[in-house]
Order: structure tokens, then sequence, then C-alpha cells
């Protein structure tokens, strides 16, 4: 089974997706995290992805494309893909490298919230430094009070790009983009809309109800 989140910036992808792969055995495969990884090396590509997720933008396709293959051709189990495709020509991309590797995406699931709201989840969210963990310090906070749920850390961190002109930003490219790679998907019959104003429990058994469904499909 491969499943594609996608969605704006805050909606909740990563939260929902520490939760899908864990009931379903997938393995994750988010850029988002995979450059952040790279920017953190001192190298000079390093620095160009650093000074571009700072800024909101999205880093060339083609370094995003590099790091995602490889990804891909590891993953023994099926994928949850978080944060690819953003744009037409990842979708593209996407979709040959699932032809090459005899992948299909079963379902893409489309999580939408205002930007209002938006902008407050992502005003609050912070992450786990160790493991990249989402929590939400309005909405979901750790069992135990400062130590990760995942890994045990004790180390968490604000995401530079967490910051309002940054997420206008970001939004900005999100709506120029994200129309296209609707369309693409609603065409083909695989997408499936989830409003996302409620809960994280609420939000992850819509979630869940869509996978089943699927389940019992195949
Ligand atoms: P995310 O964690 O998914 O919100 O991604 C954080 C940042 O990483 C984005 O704002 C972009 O700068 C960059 N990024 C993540 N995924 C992609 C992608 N598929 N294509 C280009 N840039 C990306």
């Amino acid at each position: 089974m491969n499943i594609l989140l996608i969605g704006p910036p805050g909606v909740g992808k990563g939260t929902q997706a520490t939760n899908i792969v864990d009931k379903y055995e997938l393995t994750y495969v988010t850029t988002g995290n995979l450059l952040r990884k790279e920017a953190k090396s001192s190298s000079e590509l390093g620095k160009q992805i650093s000074n571009i997720i700072s800024n909101g933008d999205l880093v060339p396709d083609a370094i995003v494309e590099k790091l995602i293959k490889n990804e891909v051709n590891k993953a023994q189990k099926g994928i949850l893909f978080d944060g690819y495709p953003r744009n037409i020509v990842q979708v593209n991309t996407l979709q040959n490298m699932l032809m090459q590797s005899d992948r299909i995406l079963d379902v893409v699931i489309n999580m939408s919230l205002n930007d209002e709201d938006l902008i407050k989840r992502i005003s609050g969210r912070y992450v786990c430094a160790s493991c990249s963990a989402v929590y939400n310090k309005y909405f979901v906070k750790p069992k135990i009070n400062g130590i990760c749920d995942y890994c045990a850390s004790s180390n968490f961190i604000t995401r530079a790009d967490d910051n309002e002109d940054v997420i206008r930003r970001r939004l900005e490219i999100f709506h120029n983009e994200n129309d296209a790679i609707v369309n693409y998907y609603r065409s083909r019959g695989v997408l499936v809309d989830i409003d996302c104003d409620g809960s994280v429990n609420e939000i992850s058994n819509k979630i869940s109800t869509v996978i089943d469904s699927l389940q019992v499909e195949i």
C-alpha cells in the first residue's frame, strides 16, 4: 500500500503521518525532514538548502528528486509520502519513480483547513530535535511533559521557517501550486478530501476510515 498525504503547511500531515506509518507499518518518506537533515551539513549544498527553507521557498526539483529517489529505492514496505510532490513537475517525477519500482499510489489524502487556522497551528508548533516528531503547545503535547513520546529526548526546537512572514510565503506557494496537483489526482480517481477542522483524533479516525476501506477493496 502506498499513500500520499497532501495539504498546506500546518494542516497536520506530520502528526497524522506518524500515526499512519505505525498503524499500517509503512515506510515514512518526507522531503521536509530529508532536506532539513541535508541543511544541517556544512556543505555548500547544505547551506543553499538551509537558506531556501528559511525563506519559505521551494528547493529546486532536481535536488529533491535525488533525495527522494534514494528513499524509494531503499524502501522494503509500502510508503507514506508527505511533502512530495509540491508542484506538477514533481507529480510527473513521482509517477515515473513509482512505475520504475512497480508501485502505484493507492490513495491521495487531500487535507485542508483555512489559512488563519493554519497560521495559528504553525505558530504553536515545535519538534523533537532528535527524531523530528511534531508537537503543538496548543494541541498536542508530549504525554510526559518535556519528554518526546517516540525517542525520550528532552531536546525540542522551533523550526526557523515557522514564523508568520515565512508561513505566509509558504502558504502563497502552496496555493499557487496545489490546484494543479489536486486536479491531477482527482482526475485519476485516487483523491479523497479530508476536512481538517477538528481534533487530531477526529482527523486520524477519518483518515483510518479511508485507508481501511481501501484495504477491504484490495
Ligand atoms: P515541510 O516540512 O514539508 O513543511 O517542508 C519544509 C520546507 O522544505 C519547505 O518550505 C521547502 O522549502 C522544503 N521542501 C519540502 N519538500 C519539498 C519539495 N517536495 N520540493 C521543494 N521543496 C521542498
